[in-house]
């Protein structure tokens, strides 16, 4: 729970109260085929006080285990009830029904990498990911069987995220989605309902080392080996594609989102 609220701007302690009360309605309903201008101000200027804070946790590669009350401390109160409001929404709600998972603790974390993707001679590095152990095992036994047959492997792009990262995504993806909630919410999870921060079903997004992710274009990723060999052999590890093509769930096709199943549930 968050705990402290501190205002950015001295209110006095009843304007503080009524401001706090006047708000919370307003963030309740909102718009989720496509923000208000109010709300898109809001948007923006949520994204812009957090600017700082995300440019901090990824050059110390911490973004990942972004916790709430980091994400909170450097809002308003208008701008923390919008990200409340997110917090409320379902998937069902969004007309994409994604399992809601809930907020899981963190789990056991082990670094992955340091890891890189070199294309043309140039090496890129990428930021800093983190598995819960069990994961980290079978993908690393996965990768190694892989290497054998393919002579390449796919790297970790994504990995472990953390509820609070997860909503700090979803709003920054909200931009590239025309300020659509539901729009969004078929390509970014809402928290809770991602399989990055479910450790039971703990998803990886894969990049394979020339740099190829399929972002854009998710047809580049489907048509790399390293793509056909997951569909024929992932499973003995433990991994599943979680989104194929036109899937019940409303979310768009991801081939290079994975997750793993632990065997002992
Ligand atoms: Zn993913």
């Amino acid at each position: 729970m968050i705990a402290a609220r501190p205002f950015s701007t001295p209110l006095s302690p009843l304007a503080a109260a009524v401001a706090w009360f006047v708000f919370i309605p307003a963030a309740l309903a909102l718009n989720i085929d496509r923000l208000t201008p109010e709300e898109t101000t809001l948007h923006r200027s949520t994204l812009q006080a957090l600017e700082p804070l995300i440019t901090a946790k990824k050059q110390d590669g911490t973004a990942n285990l972004l916790t709430w009350e980091e994400l909170y401390q450097p809002l308003s109160p208008e701008q923390q009830a919008f990200l409340d409001a997110f917090r409320t929404l379902r998937g069902r709600q969004l007309g994409a029904p994604s399992h809601y998972f809930g907020e899981a603790d963190r789990p056991d974390l082990v670094p992955v990498g340091p890891q890189q993707t070199v294309k043309d001679g140039v090496a890129t590095p990428l930021d800093p990911q983190v598995l819960p152990r069990n994961v980290f095992e079978a993908y690393r036994r996965m990768m190694e069987a892989m290497e054998k047959d393919l002579g390449r492997r796919l790297l970790v792009e994504s990995g472990y995220r953390s509820p609070a990262y997860q909503l700090y995504l979803f709003l920054f993806y909200m931009s590239k989605h025309a300020d659509s909630v539901k729009e969004t919410n078929r390509f970014v999870a809402l928290p809770g309902h991602s399989e990055h921060g479910y450790p039971p079903r703990q998803a990886i997004d894969f990049i394979n080392q020339d740099g190829i992710n399929g972002e854009d274009h998710p047809e580049e990723f489907e048509a790399l080996p390293e793509y056909a060999w997951l569909q024929q052999y992932a499973k003995e590890f433990g991994f599943a594609l979680s989104y194929p093509r036109g899937n019940a769930l409303n979310t768009a096709f991801e081939p290079w989102h994975w997750h793993f199943e632990s065997s002992d549930k």
